[in-house]
């Protein structure tokens, strides 16, 4: 999986750093194409990332402030542009639908590819097919807000290739076949159970990518052991009380998290408009004092997890 950081400012944007959105890629030789969060400027954003809006198979909103949801009349009209878009299906909690519906409507927006909107209304397995899985739970922040987890299925074994060789199985398309755990039929009549030939599947890959939020048990059951969690630190711990206030977490809140929920590595985003990039080291250290795989993602840093 490789996760691109689209937008990384919370609230509004910088000179350095366009607001909420991250997309990931479920796999490096497929094309599907799963964004969290529109922030305004997304689509432009996605352009300097070289990544196709006609090839966005879904799209998941945390919640509906404007800095995450701003983007997407702009994205959604863009794609209609493309004659082979393919369709769509967006994600997000109620009022997503009228917010979609009215701006396209007003703006005489004709859509020219399915688009298919769902409304989350609390905790669920939101998806699930052979290459992945997602869940979704409530967070706690001002407004209704979502945090996603994203488990990819196990990831296809390694031949036991020594064992295939001394029993005289020649090379060929039939190793891809036994590969897949599919059952031969060879020519002399000896049948070959793919699965004996197996060394052992490895796990796939976890990513919790929540949206705003003030630490709370969702977000814990969100990122338990993940590979990887992207989580808000839009404050320092100095501002702690107001991070509490208006419903948003600390460097120190987060990597609490990351350090509680056992995951291998954390980035932080949503960086308030008051840190420049030239800020990213001291945020850092707040977190590496507690959870020392820490990094803090800008714009258009790419996180590959294969
Ligand atoms: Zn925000
Ligand atoms: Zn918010």
């Amino acid at each position: 999986m490789i996760l691109t950081f689209l937008g990384t400012s919370a609230g509004t944007i910088t000179t350095e750093r366009n607001v909420s959105a991250s997309l990931l890629q479920l796999t490096a030789r497929s094309n599907r194409l799963w964004l969290f969060d529109c922030g305004e400027g997304t689509q432009h954003q996605m352009l300097k990332a070289k990544i196709s809006l006609s090839k966005l198979e879904k799209i998941f909103i945390t919640h509906l402030h404007g800095d995450h949801i701003f983007g997407l009349p702009g994205l959604l009209a863009s794609r209609s542009l493309n004659q082979h878009a393919m369709p769509l299906t967006i994600y997000g909690p109620k009022g997503i639908r009228q917010f979609i519906e009215m701006t396209l409507n007003i703006s005489c927006s004709m859509m020219t590819y399915p688009l298919q909107i769902v409304e989350i209304e609390q905790a669920t397995t939101l998806y699930k097919d052979e290459q992945v899985t997602i869940y979704c739970d409530e967070l706690a922040h001002r407004v209704q807000c979502f945090g996603y987890r994203i488990e990819e299925a196990e990831r296809a074994p390694k031949l036991d290739i020594v064992k295939l060789q001394t029993e005289n199985i020649p090379v060929g398309s039939l190793y891809g076949e036994l590969k897949k755990g599919k059952i031969i039929t060879m020519p002399d009549g000896k049948i070959l159970d793919g699965k004996n030939y197996w060394l052992g599947k490895k796990p796939g890959f976890k990513i919790a990518i929540l949206g705003d939020t003030t630490p709370c048990d969702a977000s814990i059951r969100l990122a338990s052991e993940v590979d990887l969690l992207v989580h808000e630190a839009t404050f320092k711990h100095e501002l702690q009380e107001r991070a509490q206030l208006v419903g948003h977490s600390t460097t120190v809140d987060a990597a609490n998290i990351a350090k509680i929920c056992q995951v291998k590595r954390l980035i932080i985003t949503h960086i308030s408009t008051r840190y420049g990039l030239s800020d990213n080291e001291s945020l850092l250290a707040e977190c590496r004092q507690i959870f020392p795989h820490t990094d803090i993602a800008y714009d258009l840093f790419q996180v590959n997890l294969a």
